[in-house]
């Protein structure tokens, strides 16, 4: 019997309707972004191995159901270096007036330029993209993943992401937009941490901050 091709699967989470992802390969599942409702989550993973828990960076309406998530399904929780203080007081008021299911527990990996997270046949490399928040990435799919990346809440759809929170900065959110439009291949869908997806040819069309 042919090999289960790759599977994407997405759940809308938190009250701000946050997109956490699923990457299922091979049996192995890499979450992106529980921001809520990890024990829910891990219901509907039930059939696959978890292997990797990651947040695209460390707000709350990102990282509140990680806690839950991996003591359901024992799975590692990986972020960047700069935003894994941030995800462990996710939990608490913050200043966007809202606290969230739990503060994420303590990184077991902390990730940086470079990295490399494998699920199945597909891997998943990060690019720092800091400006939403300092440890913010996105992380490109290669191998069977090919083609998707994960880009949090750096790129929406003609626009960026809010860099008016503790840690935001324009400049540098620009400057993560020019280095994606520059190393992510056009045909790559992007997938946003909030709201539809859509793809790098899309956006170098009528994105105007990555020019
Ligand atoms: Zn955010």
């Amino acid at each position: 019997m042919a090999e289960k091709r790759d599977e994407l699967r997405q759940f809308t989470v938190t009250p701000l309707q946050t997109n956490c992802y699923a990457y299922v390969s091979a049996g192995e599942c890499l979450v992106v972004d529980p921001g809520g409702s990890g024990a829910a989550v891990a219901e509907h993973l039930d059939d696959v191995r978890v292997t990797c828990v990651a947040a695209t960076h460390g707000h709350g309406d990102h990282v509140g159901g990680v806690a839950a998530l991996c003591h359901a399904t024992g799975a590692p929780f990986a972020i960047h270096a700069a935003d894994a203080e941030l995800a462990r007081h996710a939990g608490e008021m913050s200043e966007v007036g809202r606290s969230y299911d739990e503060n994420a527990p303590a990184a077991d990996r902390l990730l940086a330029e470079g990295d490399v997270i494998k699920v199945g046949t597909a891997t998943f490399t990060v690019m720092e993209t800091p400006g939403h928040t300092p440890g913010g990435i996105v992380l490109v799919g290669g191998g069977s993943a090919e083609g998707l990346a994960f880009v949090g809440d750096t790129l929406f759809p003609g626009s960026h992401g809010r860099t008016d929170l503790t840690g935001g900065d324009e400049r540098t959110i620009l400057a993560s937009l020019r280095r994606m439009a520059a190393e992510i291949a056009p045909e790559t869908m992007l997938l946003c941490g909030h709201g539809p997806a859509t793809s790098m040819a899309v956006e170098l069309a009528r994105n105007p901050f990555l020019r």
